[in-house]
């Protein structure tokens, strides 16, 4: 198996507070890794630090082979190889479904048009709204617009997608729709970091579930041990609160 993501006495402080302590993580392809932990724990940092968007203080972040916070590594390069989804879909309103996909395969990866075109229906039907190419994000569902966003991550055909509680601003009705999506593309063998509260989902499509509490890593295990047999004390109390 190869490493993909490779996080070493990574630290990072936001001015003086100790936001990511001594973090030590490796992912491999393929995996699906959930990070789990209480608001405020540093998961967002964590996940926006393999795309830079955050950089750290100390420490090294290797991703697909390359050190993320290198002054001679190309960010831009970097980044095609990464998806990324949020919770609040960041679609441009402007811009139909379809152009929303379009952009950054023919902007960034200079593919013709017309075959841009192509990719994003092929994924637009992969995420099952085929239909909804030629509306505009406020003529879709919220559950929708998720799905047309990953449909965007996926066009740029990353080695990795990073999900940062991708259902949490969605009715309930629409979470399932999304988590079917993310579903289907763990089986596919997508190497994926998501954050989510949908300990169904982390406990039916992790390999690995991290559990974060205050900047630091306090158990990281299979969903099975994790969920049935945690040890660390804090641990036991996150889900004493939420199962
Ligand atoms: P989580 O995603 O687990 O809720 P975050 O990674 O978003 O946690 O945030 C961790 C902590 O860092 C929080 O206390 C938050 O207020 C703080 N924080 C996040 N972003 C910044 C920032 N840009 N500047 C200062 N503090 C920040
Ligand atoms: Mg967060």
């Amino acid at each position: 198996m190869v490493k993909i993501i490779s996080f070493s006495k990574v630290n990072k402080w936001y001015g003086n507070f100790h936001v990511l302590q001594e973090i030590d993580l490796e992912i491999k392809q393929g995996e699906v890794v959930v990070i789990l932990g209480p608001s405020g724990s540093g998961k967002s940092t964590l996940l926006r630090c393999i795309n830079r968007l955050e950089t750290i203080t100390k420490g090294e972040l290797v991703v697909n082979g390359v050190k993320v916070n290198d002054r001679k590594t190309n960010i831009n390069q970097l980044r095609q190889e990464i998806g990324m989804v949020f919770q609040h879909f960041n679609l441009y309103p402007h811009k139909t479904a379809l152009e929303n996909i379009t952009l950054a395969p023919t902007k960034v990866r200079k593919l013709e048009r017309e075959q841009a075109k192509k990719l994003a229906l092929e994924y637009l039907e992969k995420v099952g709204i085929p239909e909804k190419a030629g509306s505009y994000p406020n003529q879709l569902s919220g559950g929708q617009q998720q799905r047309v966003a990953i449909a965007r991550g996926l066009a740029m055909k990353p080695q990795i997608m990073l999900f940062d509680e991708p259902t949490s601003a969605l009715d309930p009705e629409m979470i399932g729709e999304v988590l079917d999506v993310m579903r289907t593309l763990a089986k596919e063998g997508m190497t994926m970091v998501v954050v989510t509260h949908e300990m169904g989902f982390a406990r039916e499509v992790a390999d690995r579930i991290i559990f974060m509490d205050e900047g630091k890593i306090l158990e990281a295990a299979e969903p099975d041990v994790f969920f049935n047999n945690p040890k660390n004390e804090r641990t036991k109390l996150f889900l004493s609160r939420i199962l």
